[in-house]
């Protein structure tokens, strides 16, 4: 079975104007299809052929660089996606509201933290929010690149993701990554990140 592109979870101008509908269309329609098809290549006959996207991604650092780029591309954009929602400002609330303020003191202090982890991470790459060992921690990765990876830095469960590739900005934010995380904020789907913490 080979892997498919899922259509976007919303329309293309649903996070307008903090992510922008050319941005989400060429993001997903060619970026994203991108990884999916190169996935499907890298493994085609071969005995990864019939695992899940997890099971690939979790283990590519044994599988083959293909599968880590494309397979990594794959699991990041769909959770990305998923991860969206034109939020009207809203913020965390609940278990995960106070699971934040443990770990970083403050919201604002966990913002902060999380975006220096998108403006530093040099090059391409991905900044995230996990749970390890039952705490949130914010990491950030190169590339394609998770922390569900045998292959990452800092290993977790990722229940926030922000694409920090230029192709996830330039339009609208040019070389301006840090205005493009400030916009991300009112762009975070906080119910879909709760159910993810919830579920640990
Ligand atoms: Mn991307």
């Amino acid at each position: 079975m080979a892997f498919t592109l899922a259509p976007l979870p919303y329309a293309y101008e649903a996070l307008e104007p903090h992510i922008d509908t050319e941005t989400m269309k060429i993001h997903h329609d060619k970026h994203h299809q991108a990884y999916v098809d190169n996935l499907n290549k890298a493994i085609a006959g071969t005995e990864h052929e019939n695992k899940s996207i997890e099971e690939l991604v979790k283990n590519a650092g044994t599988i083959s660089p293909a599968v880590r780029n494309n397979g990594g591309g794959h699991w990041n954009h769909t959770f990305f996606w998923e991860s969206l929602k034109n939020n009207n400002s809203a913020k965390p609330s609940g278990k995960l509201a106070e699971a934040i303020d443990a770990a970083f003191g403050t919201f604002d202090a966990f913002k902060e933290k999380f975006n220096a982890a998108g403006t530093t991470r040099f090059g391409s790459g991905w900044a995230w929010l996990n749970i390890k060992d039952g705490k949130l921690e914010v990491s950030s990765t190169p590339n394609q690149d998770n922390p569900l990876m045998d292959v990452a830095e800092v290993k977790g469960t990722p229940i926030l993701g922000c694409d920090v590739w230029e192709h996830a900005y330039y339009l609208k934010y040019q070389n301006k990554r840090p205005a493009y995380l400030e916009a991300f904020w009112n762009a975070v789907n906080w119910d879909k990140v709760a159910e993810r913490f919830e579920k640990g």
